[in-house]
């Protein structure tokens, strides 16, 4: 229980990638407070966190528009007390070469993904700083450290939220405040599985798309397999309770990177 007595947030919380990092949270002893555009799916969350025995709360939030976010902030100060560790998780993607995207997919892709950690991180660290205490936790993607063809866009506003993360862990690195970005690979949510994720756009003629999401991991991964929500609630767990690793961006990514 070695984040007994924290209180985390995680944006993006209700389903995917940060369900999986609230789960971890909590069973690691963290109270977890968990917001969503989609605050149905956020109540869904809170209830799993609270079937751990860990405190939990649903918030309503779009990371994109600062009135929101510094809503969140306060409601969840008000509600737990405090704030020590945030995952900025939220994020959005859309599919496109790019000659096919518009200037309004460029707009919406940087506006959720890379403005909203700027946004979040910005009203969490008003609150952390003055204690002297935080753990900021920003997903990226292993899309921010290698180019993705079909995904510039998404590329260009991981690559966004690394170089943002590294250069806020130094200007708060004195503070008792960490900040370091976590990178998932290649999971089977969101970006790859159905008929508009990654796995299904670059289908081989006459293969189904599960056909193609096999094919990816085998060729893609070293490790021969996807990485799940839980192997990031992993990484959450250490870069929550470390207190000298910041302004890294860690990937869990089966060795595609390398
Ligand atoms: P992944 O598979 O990478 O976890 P998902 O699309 O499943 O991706 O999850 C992203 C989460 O972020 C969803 O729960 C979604 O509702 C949430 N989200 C998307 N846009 C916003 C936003 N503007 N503000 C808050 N949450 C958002």
């Amino acid at each position: 229980m070695e984040l007994e007595g924290k209180t985390a947030l995680v944006t993006g919380g209700g389903r995917g990638i940060g369900e999986g990092i609230a789960i971890a949270l909590a069973n690691a002893g963290a109270d977890v407070m968990i917001a969503d555009l989609d605050v149905a799916i956020a109540r869904e969350t809170a209830t799993r966190v609270e079937e751990t025995g860990r405190r939990s709360g649903a918030f309503q939030v779009d990371v994109s528009d600062p009135e929101s976010v510094n809503e969140l902030i306060d409601s969840v100060v008000a509600q737990a007390g405090q704030l020590d560790i945030a995952v900025n998780n939220a994020g959005v993607l859309s599919i496109g070469s790019v000659d096919e995207l518009s200037i309004d997919d460029w707009d919406w892709i940087m506006k959720v993904n890379a403005k909203g950690v700027f946004l979040c991180s910005q009203a969490e660290l008003a609150v952390m700083r003055p204690r002297r205490y935080g753990r900021i936790i920003n997903v990226a993607s292993i899309a921010g450290k290698v180019g993705f063809p079909d995904l510039s866009h998404y590329t260009a506003s991981k690559f966004a939220v690394i170089g943002f993360t590294n250069a806020i862990a130094k200007e708060v690195a004195a503070e008792g405040v960490t900040v370091n970005a976590l990178c998932p690979g290649i999971v089977g949510t969101g970006m790859w599985r159905g008929e508009d994720g990654l796995a299904g756009r670059w289908r081989h003629e006459g293969e189904t798309e599960a056909e193609s999401w096999e094919r990816h991991q085998k060729t893609l991964l070293p490790q021969g397999e996807a990485q799940t929500p839980e192997d990031m609630g992993q990484l959450a767990v250490y870069l929550a309770t470390a207190q000298h690793v910041t302004g890294q961006a860690m990937a869990v990514d089966g060795g595609f990177s390398l």
